[in-house]
C-alpha cells in the first residue's frame, strides 16, 4: 500500500453522484492492504493531474471515520472555474488508481464534556458530517446544523438529517442564510464550535458555550430561532421558516 514516505496507493471502489455538482468516492489500498487510521477532521492529500500536464495535490476531507470497513470516503464539488483538480477527479472511474498522502488531521473535534457544535457550509460538509459519525457512533450528544443554496445541491442530506441534523437553505440569497448571531447567542457553558465552509476550510469557527442536542428541522430562510427557544422535541415543520418556503 504505502509507495514512498507516507504516500498511499489507491483504487477507486465506487463513485456515487451526490448532487449535479458532487461526487463521493470510496477509496481502498490498492494491494488490499489496511489503510492507516485517522480522527475526524482529516484530509487525504490526493495527487491531481492538472489540464497543463503538470501534477498537483488538492485535500479532500474524509466524510466517514475510519471503522471497520477499510476504505476511505470523501466527496468532492467539481469547481468549473478552478485549476482542474476537481474536475480530474469528478473524471475518475470505479477501478482508477490514485496517490495520495496518509490522511493529517489540521481540524481536530475538541473532545470536552459539553455537546459540540458542528456548522457546516456547502461543501464543508465532509470533515463535520465524519465528526457526526463519529460522535453517533460513539452514543454523545451533539449539535448539528448545515447550510446551503438548495435541497438539489445539498450533499448528504439524507446523512444529515438522519444524525438529527438542521439545515437551512438560502436559495442563493445571502441575507436569508443560516442566521450564526443567532444560533451562538445562547450561553451555555463549555460548548466547542466547530465550522467548515467552502470558502473557510479548516478555520475553527469560535469557542463558544454549549446546549443539549437541538431538533432535526430544514429552514429555508435565515430565521433558525434562538437556540433558547427551540422546543424540546422536533416540530413538524420549521414554524419560523414555513412562510418563506418557495
Ligand atoms: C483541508 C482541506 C480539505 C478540503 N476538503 C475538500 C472536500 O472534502 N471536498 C472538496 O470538494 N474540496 C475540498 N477542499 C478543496 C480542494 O482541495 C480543492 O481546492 C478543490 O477540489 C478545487 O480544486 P480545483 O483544482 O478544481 O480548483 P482550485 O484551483 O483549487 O480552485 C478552487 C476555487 O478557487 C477559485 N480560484 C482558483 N483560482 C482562482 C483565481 N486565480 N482567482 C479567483 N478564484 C480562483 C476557483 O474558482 C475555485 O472556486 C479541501 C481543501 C482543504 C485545504
Amino acid at each position: 500500500m504505502t509507495q514512498a514516505g507516507d504516500m498511499l496507493a489507491l483504487v477507486v471502489a465506487s463513485v456515487t453522484p451526490l448532487t449535479p455538482a458532487i461526487k463521493a468516492f470510496v477509496l481502498r489500498g490498492a494491494n488490499g492492504a489496511p489503510l492507516p487510521a485517522f480522527t475526524p477532521g482529516a484530509h487525504l492529500g490526493v495527487q491531481v493531474m492538472q489540464p497543463n500536464g503538470h501534477a498537483g495535490q488538492r485535500a479532500y476531507s474524509l466524510a466517514r471515520p475510519h471503522g471497520d470497513a477499510d476504505s476511505y470516503e470523501i466527496a468532492v464539488l467539481h469547481e468549473p472555474q478552478g485549476a482542474g483538480g476537481s474536475a480530474w477527479m469528478h473524471g475518475l472511474k470505479e477501478g482508477a488508481m490514485l496517490s495520495a498522502h496518509a490522511p493529517r488531521n489540521d481540524f481536530a473535534l475538541h473532545r470536552g464534556e459539553a455537546a459540540p457544535l458542528l456548522v457546516a457550509g456547502g461543501i464543508g460538509i465532509t470533515p463535520l458530517l465524519c465528526m457526526a459519525r463519529a460522535l453517533a457512533a460513539e452514543g454523545r450528544a451533539f449539535e448539528f446544523v448545515y447550510a446551503t443554496r438548495s435541497a438539489q445541491a445539498t450533499a448528504y442530506l439524507r446523512e444529515v438529517r438522519a444524525l438529527g441534523g438542521t439545515l437551512v437553505h438560502d436559495g442563493g440569497d445571502p441575507s436569508r442564510g443560516l442566521d450564526l448571531r443567532a444560533l451562538l447567542s445562547a450561553p451555555a457553558p463549555g460548548r466547542t464550535c466547530t465550522s467548515a465552509a467552502r470558502a473557510a476550510w479548516c478555520r475553527p469557527w469560535s469557542t463558544r458555550p454549549a446546549r443539549s442536542a437541538g431538533p432535526m428541522r430544514t429552514c429555508t430562510s435565515n430565521s433558525l430561532p434562538a437556540r433558547s427557544s427551540r422546543p424540546a422535541t422536533p416540530p413538524s415543520r420549521c414554524a419560523p421558516c414555513a412562510p418563506a418556503r418557495r
